[in-house]
This record gives C-alpha cells, structure tokens and sequence, in this order.
C-alpha cells in the first residue's frame, strides 16, 4: 500500500479507529469508548507501540473523531475506510456519495444496532474532512455470490421480493481476507474449496470457492448460525411464540435474550461470554461452563460440516478470531467431531500456535488446517485504496475525453 488509510469503525458509544500504512508494524490504533459519558476516553497505541490514554469527558462521535485527527496530525491520511456492517445487496466497497449514504440509511432496518453508528461515524468525518474521500467497506460484500439456493429462506416469497428478507451473512472482511491468505499459503492462490471459521466475541463459519463465498451461517442478522459470546445462534423460530405465550414476553425482551443473555453466557448461567475465562472454570470442574464450550465446539463443526455441501471439493479449512487464534484446545475439540473429512490433526503443531502466528496444523494428509489471524483493517484500507484509485482513474478518463 503506498499511502495511509484511516480504517474506523463506529459503533453506538465506540469508535475503533487505524491507521493503516505500508508496514503492519507501523499501524496506529485504539479504541474511543464511553462516547457521550463522564468517562469517556480514548485507549489505543500509538507511534513505535506506545501506549496512549486520554480522557476526553462528555465527548461525542465528532468531538472523539476531532481528537483523533489532532492526535494524527503528523499523519494526515490520504482516505478513510469506514467498516459498514450492512451494505444490503451492495457487491463491493464504494466511495461515499449522497446515494451510497442513502443505501446504508435504507439497509438501517436489516442492521439496527450498527448501520445508524456508522451513519453518525460517517456524517462527522464528512464535516471534518470534506477533501479526503471516504469509503464504505459492507460487511456484508463479499457474500454477495452466494447462490439464491443458498441465501432464500423457505417463507413465502413476498417477504423477498418486498421486504428483502432473505440471508445476507457478515464478517465477509474477515472471511475474505483469511481465505485469501491462507490459500496463498498453501499455495492455492484464491483456488479451490475452504472452510473459515471466524470465532470471535461474534463467530460465523463460511465456505469458499475459488475466493467466492458460496455460503455462509449468518443470515438476515449477525444472530443466525453457531453459538457466539452473548448471541444464541440457531434456535427453533418458534421460540418467540412459545416464550410470548407461556412467559408473557414481548418482542424487544426476546430480541434482547437471543442477542445479549445467550450464547455462551447464558449456557454458562451468567459466568461470562468470555472463552478465557470459561476455559479456567471448566478446568476447576464447572459444568456449566464445561457444557457451554461443549456445546460451541460441537455447533461449530455441525456448521463447518453443513457448509461443505457447498463447496464441490474442500481443501482445507482456517481458524481465526480471537478464540480461532488462540485456542488450541477448542481447535482440537472441535476437530475431534469432524473425523469424517480425513481431517488430521497435528496436536504438536495445534500446541505452538497463538496469536499472530499463521501456520499449518494438519498432518500432511486428507484437507489442510491452518491458524490465520485475521486483518480486518487492513483489508477494508487495501479495499478503500482500491476504490480511491479506480475513482481517480474514472475521473482522469472523463476529464481526458
Ligand atoms: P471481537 O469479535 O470483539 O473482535 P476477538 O476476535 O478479540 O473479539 O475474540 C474475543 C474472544 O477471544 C473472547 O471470547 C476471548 O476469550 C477469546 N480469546 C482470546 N484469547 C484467548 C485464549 N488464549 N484462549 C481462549 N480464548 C481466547
């Protein structure tokens, strides 16, 4: 990359922000936090890996993103990607535009807790940063070739027609960026059929051919598919009747319950959505916890085995993700239920690696296994650069003719 991009990424009181250069070593970032309270701050690294603390009281979105900048002065960026969770049908990145900004305002209702915080990260930069270009790089992109009998769902057709109700999928920087790497890796460049598990606070699985998702288990939502940090995954639909019914719930309790409360929290019976700290409980003899990781690895590879039936031929499959990158001992178990592939695991190898160290862990026969860690941010500036530079090329042409 030959110039710097700033990668943000806004959510309702935080703001993830870095920024992205030719050398990963040289990546500044952090976090603002705590956006609109007393507490406000801002936490991150900076230059040669400095730590950086700063409290900025009451600040809001605008007022946190002004700090920033003044903090990177030295740096001026040359662009700025913004992550966008929801890009509905969008295919690829775009440069933000009046129309662009409309469509994310008008995939709002598909993404309700992020695409209005990426609306507001998006509205101040403009106003700070009227001459940089910016763009929107869609969580949601890169499964766009997925098939349509892979993202209908069996409801009656209307809903898609009229109401766009149908799989969309997320984490597709993540998932693009990971089977990229790894297949270059091993020496398939972008070819064949893989696996990627991305297991995070929120985790999905995808299946790729020839660096096209063809399926993933997300859905209309980042709830749908395996067991996450505090999101249920797949639960019988008729769980909201059956909960309004007997219990009394409305709508927004149930929502909050499969999106806050579940997954491994509420297996753990409130012990944490953590999976460090489930780990240690399950080695001091909780059951509760011991289940919760029991039942994440078992879903993990039920949909890793499901999403094969994509792919005509699989080659391997990647962990990454703060629990994909680091653990070893749910990267055995959860291989442990999938003997049927051929897959082998090399237990030695599994041990050694941790995070930030990509590597193979497979015995050298049947379809590889690799640890990739991810690089969100610098996938979504290599994406904003790409847009930047087509941009200017289209302009140069136009202004040429
Ligand atoms: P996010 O989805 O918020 O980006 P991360 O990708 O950082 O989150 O993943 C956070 C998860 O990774 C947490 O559940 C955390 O416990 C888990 N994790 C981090 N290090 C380890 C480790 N050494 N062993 C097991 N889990 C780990």
């Amino acid at each position: 990359m030959s110039t710097s991009v700033l990668v943000i990424n806004c959510g309702s009181s935080s703001i993830k922000y870095a920024l992205v250069s030719e050398r990963r070593e040289d990546r500044i970032y952090g976090l603002a936090e705590n956006l609109g309270s007393a507490d406000a701050r801002i936490k991150g690294i900076t230059v040669g890996g400095a730590p950086l603390e700063l409290s900025i009281p009451y600040a809001d979105h605008e007022k946190a993103l002004e700090t920033l900048l003044g903090r990177l002065a030295n740096y001026k960026p040359q662009a700025i990607g913004h992550r966008v969770v929801h890009g509905g049908t969008s295919t690829k990145a775009e440069l933000l535009t009046p129309e662009i900004i409309e469509k994310i305002r008008e995939a709002t209702p598909l993404a309700p807790l992020h695409n209005p915080a990426h609306l507001v990260g998006i509205d101040a930069t403009m106003r700070l940063f009227p001459e940089l270009p910016q763009v929107a790089v869609f969580d949601t992109a890169f499964h766009q070739t997925m098939p349509a009998h892979a993202y209908r769902y069996a409801l009656p057709k209307f809903l898609y027609t009229e109401h766009n109700v149908r799989r969309y999928g997320f984490h597709g920087t993540s998932h693009a960026y990971v089977s990229e790497r790894g297949s270059e890796l091993a020496g398939s460049f972008k070819q064949g059929g893989w696996l990627t598990a991305h297991l995070g606070n929120g985790s999905s699985t995808c299946a790729i051919w020839n660096g096209e998702s063809v399926d993933t288990s997300m859905g209309l939502t980042p709830l749908e598919g395996i067991v996450m940090g505090t999101r249920s995954g797949d639960v019988d639909p008729s769980i909201h009747s059956f909960l309004a019914s007997n219990l009394g719930w409305d709508i927004f309790k149930i929502d909050k319950m499969l999106n806050k409360e579940s997954g491994l929290l509420g297996l753990s019976d409130n012990l944490s959505n953590d999976m460090r700290t489930l780990i240690e409980a399950s080695e001091q003899g909780n059951e509760d916890a011991t289940l919760a990781i029991e039942v994440f690895c078992y879903r993990l590879a039920k949909s890793l085995a499901a999403l094969s039936c994509a792919l005509p031929r699989l080659d391997g499959l990647f962990f990454t993700g703060g629990i994909g990158e680091n653990s070893a001992y749910i990267r055995e178990k959860t291989m442990a239920y999938l003997p049927h592939f051929g897959f082998k695991l090399n237990i030695e190898q599994n041990n050694t690696l941790k995070r930030g160290t990509e590597g193979r862990i497979d015995q050298g026969t049947g379809p590889q296994i690799w640890v990739i860690p991810t690089d969100e941010e610098g996938r979504i500036a290599k994406e904003t650069e790409q847009v930047v530079e087509h941009a200017k090329k289209s302009e140069s042409m136009v202004s040429f003719t």
